[in-house]
């Protein structure tokens, strides 16, 4: 079961396994509406910011309720639903092109930026809110 959830493509580039981090949490299970969140997101923000910035790595995208809690996440977090993800560019030195890209982007609900990550959540269900801090993270 966790084999075959790992091969599961949300989008050309971007595959479930990164989202779950199985390995560190064999508890962290997506409902299949968490999914087809997860993929909307890669869709509409992860690809074509991967197309503007180059490879993109995911530190933390799903949490079920349990991980959540032990990441120390926020009790009403868009990670529980697969609708935001944390992420950072391969390369370093794309990191501002990332924030000015996702600023502006029409599908960006929220972004927080500081200390080498961006926090980006989606909404599949309404209107974006673009919601930007930058350096929100000391
Ligand atoms: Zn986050």
């Amino acid at each position: 079961m966790k084999e075959d959830l790992n091969d599961v493509r949300l989008s050309p580039h971007f595959r479930l396994s990164e989202f779950l981090n199985l390995k560190k949490y064999p508890e962290n299970m997506p409902t299949m509406q968490a999914v087809a969140n997860m993929s909307y997101g890669c869709c509409q923000l992860l690809e074509p910011a991967r197309f503007m910035v180059g490879p993109i790595i995911v530190s933390s995208g799903f949490r079920c309720e349990e991980v959540n809690r032990k990441v120390g996440g926020v009790r009403n977090s868009q990670h529980l639903i697969g609708q935001a993800a944390d992420i950072r560019p391969m390369n370093p030195g794309q990191f501002q092109n990332l924030v000015e890209f996702l600023k502006t982007w029409e599908y960006t609900d929220q972004l927080l930026t500081g200390n080498g990550w961006l926090h980006i959540s989606w909404n599949p269900f309404g209107k974006p809110r673009h919601y930007i801090r930058i350096g929100y993270y000391k």
